[in-house]
């Protein structure tokens, strides 16, 4: 089980973090909005957090933006260990074709 917390996973701020049915958690941030995590995915992120591992940390301003149009559209965006890549390259600003033909 990972050790409940009051930050963020997505941006890091405080924010109420509540475990639900089914090891997931829902995490109230003011700044990313409300949004579900599922256990092994918080795992994932509070790791990389806690060990600046720069391979996820790149992929959290785009579930961190995911969440908020989710929110917006009067929605809860549900975050799995299976779904997040796919949901932060669809929100991340930057298209992974450019960031690709940028670095060469
Ligand atoms: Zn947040």
């Amino acid at each position: 089980m990972p050790q409940y917390q009051d930050s963020c996973p997505l941006c890091g701020r405080n924010a109420d973090v509540r475990p639900l049915e089914r090891e997931r958690f829902l995490v109230r941030c003011p700044f990313c909005r409300p949004v579900i995590l599922d256990e092994r995915l918080f795992e994932v992120l509070t790791n990389a957090r806690r060990r600046n591992i720069a391979a996820v940390l790149d992929l959290l301003p785009g579930l961190s933006l995911a969440s908020q149009r989710t929110c917006e559209r009067g929605e809860l965006l549900i975050l799995t260990s299976t779904n997040w890549v796919r949901v932060s390259m669809a929100h991340s600003q930057m298209p992974a074709e450019t960031a690709r033909a940028g670095s060469f």
